[in-house]
């Protein structure tokens, strides 16, 4: 190697010996003729002297930000004064003796220190510079750390890594597929894998009992904010497991992550049932850093004079109501966002009464009885200066999900318990409806297994069949999903046949699966779990674009390859493939 250490690594312990960095002009300073520059590496900043009589002065005061040199010198002690406590480096320098460029660099769009500032785009076309600040190596770090620490966990527990195929025929994850065509069979298309799904329940029919990858998913959603169209999961299956078993799994999985980040976790995570999950919260995600939770209010307004409330329930619905702490101070303007964000998330308006003293204001406020006031403020504990939201709708799931998300506004205003906060989403309904298609659709995974008890209403009811599919949830974030599928041909058609697969259509799109359960499948079960998410959220970052290295824009686009791309008429004619449209 041409260093002798990295740049960050040089210390108050290495005085006088003589070392060799090599790195990139981090910066460079002339005090009175004397030239500091500070090196960067991946490890850090170290700074070295070059003095007005040093043969390399001139290669020295020639350096630009971002030159690539290699330097040789003495490891000295700072002047008091010049000493910088807050850097690792910060008492020494390095005071030259020999000093080679070793590459140039042409004037840059931004400063590498600066680049978290620039715009997206930019960033990311030139992500090569962006990844050479300190923040982004940092995550990139932290999330091979991750990684390893999977590997090592995961292998530690029996697991196999597994690699499967990334050119395949479609997934049932739901998404819409990516597509790539078949030179050898025109008219044919690969599909990208929306996740390994089928071959690791495969790899179970195989006898391999416990898979994992760190694998590479491919969705082409409507890319909302922090999506991307392909993300990385910690993928898992096993054999002969309970929905706990694959929990206590991915709780050692987590509590191993988390070490690598410098931070304990407790387990076990709790278990909230989803209905539970969207009674409390109003949402199958709830963010339990906070205690906020919704409330019933349903029988408190049962002989209310309400018009609205008296249609509702006339209708079966349901009410339900949150406490603004200390947000009877709200202006008239925080009050309409907050109808606004109720509304925006399905609600057809929003009651909002103020708490003041003994007294109850808001425009509704004169429709209701002082027991009903009195008893609502006391089922959401809501004292003087308090608000109280209230919401109300035919369909209950509605009514829990727009008073979720006034939930996730309210509790930015309040403090955290807990700095993370972890939790399973279970016993979720097999399956739910899709009016417009009349038909059923798996809640998650079509795979997922059906409790044994609630099979004989699978024609019958299908909507009261449980399932054995779960999330884990962190602080309001879906890191994984997961579930125990069904291992029997029979069972699972009978539910793919809910969801208008014929037997035909079934055997064509997941044919490789039904086989291989018909042909001595062992029950099974597994999870995946989003890497990105898991990283960003170690990192401190909001999005996942930051630690993932080459991500693409929120238009799917590569600024870096300016990919996607057009290509040669000559390729599509190979491919037999004619553009329409442009
Ligand atoms: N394949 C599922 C997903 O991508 C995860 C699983 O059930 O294992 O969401």
């Amino acid at each position: 190697m041409k260093r002798t250490n990295y740049c960050g690594d040089i210390t108050a312990q290495l005085l006088g010996t003589k070392q060799t960095l090599c790195g990139w002009v981090n910066s460079y300073r002339n005090h009175g003729g004397v030239l500091f520059i500070d090196v960067r590496d991946r490890s850090g900043v170290c700074q070295v002297v070059v003095e007005p009589n040093s043969p390399f002065f001139d290669t020295a005061y020639g350096l630009r930000n971002e030159y690539v040199i290699e330097v040789t010198g003495t490891v000295k002690r700072r002047i008091e004064g010049a000493v910088n406590p807050n850097m690792k480096t910060g008492e020494i320098e390095i005071l030259v003796e020999d000093l080679k460029v070793l590459n140039t660099c042409i004037p840059l769009p931004f400063d590498v220190d600066n680049s978290r500032g620039v715009v997206e785009e930019i960033r990311l076309k030139y992500r090569y510079l962006d990844l050479r600040n300190p923040k982004m190596y940092a995550n990139l770090l932290l999330r091979h750390r991750i990684a390893q620490a999977a590997r090592r966990y995961l292998d530690g527990q029996g697991f196999l890594e597994v690699e499967t195929p990334i050119l395949t025929r479609s997934t049932p994850e739901g998404a819409r597929d990516y597509l790539v065509p078949s030179r050898v069979h025109h008219g044919e298309f690969y599909a990208l894998p929306q996740s390994p799904q089928m071959f690791k329940q495969t790899l179970m029919a195989s006898g391999i009992d416990r898979y994992f990858q760190l694998a590479r998913c491919f969705r082409d959603e409507d890319l909302r904010a922090d999506r991307q169209p392909e993300h990385t999961q910690i993928d898992m299956e096993m054999s002969f497991v309970t929905i706990n078993d694959i929990h206590e799994i991915v709780e050692g999985l987590m509590k191993e992550i988390f070490k690598t980040a410098g931070k304990e976790l407790q387990t076990p995570f709790v278990k909230i049932p989803f209905d539970e999950a969207m009674d409390k919260y109003g949402s199958d995600k709830p963010d339990l850093r906070y205690a906020l939770q919704l409330v019933n209010a349903t029988e408190i307004f049962a002989n209310t004079g309400f018009k609205v409330f008296q249609d509702v329930l006339a209708s079966k619905g349901a009410i339900y109501a949150l406490k603004g702490e200390k947000g009877a101070a709200y202006s008239r303007g925080h009050l309409d966002k907050l109808t606004e964000l109720a509304k925006k998330n399905g609600a057809k308006g929003l009651v909002w009464l103020k708490v003041k003293g003994d007294a109850y204001e808001g425009p509704a406020a004169k429709f209701f009885t002082p027991e009903e006031l009195k008893a609502l403020a006391k089922s959401v504990d809501a004292h003087d200066g308090d608000l109280i939201l209230v919401g109300s709708d035919v369909n209950k799931r509605t009514c829990q999900s727009f008073m979720g998300a006034l939930r996730k506004e309210l509790v930015k205003e309040l403090p955290q318990t807990t700095d993370w906060a972890f939790a399973w989403i279970t016993n979720f309904p097999l399956l739910e409806y899709i009016p417009e298609e009349d038909r059923w659709d798996a809640a998650h995974n079509p795979f997922t297994a059906a409790v044994e008890e609630d099979l004989p209403n699978l024609e019958k009811d299908p909507g009261s069949v449980r399932s054995y599919q779960f999330d884990l949830v962190l602080n309001g974030n879906e890191l994984a999903s997961g579930s125990v599928r069904n291992c029997r041909r029979d069972v699972q058609e009978r539910i793919l046949a809910l969801m208008k697969h014929s037997k035909e259509d079934a055997a064509i799109r997941f044919g490789m699966l039904l086989n291989a359960l018909e042909a001595g499948a062992p029950p099974h079960g597994g999870i995946g779990l989003g890497l990105d998410r898991i990283t960003a959220l170690l990192a401190g970052e909001d999005s996942i674009r930051e630690v993932i290295a080459f991500p693409k824009t929120a238009q799917a686009s590569c600024p870096l390859t300016e990919s996607p791309n057009k290509v040669d008429d000559k390729q599509l004619e190979e491919l037999g493939i004619a553009i329409t449209g442009r």
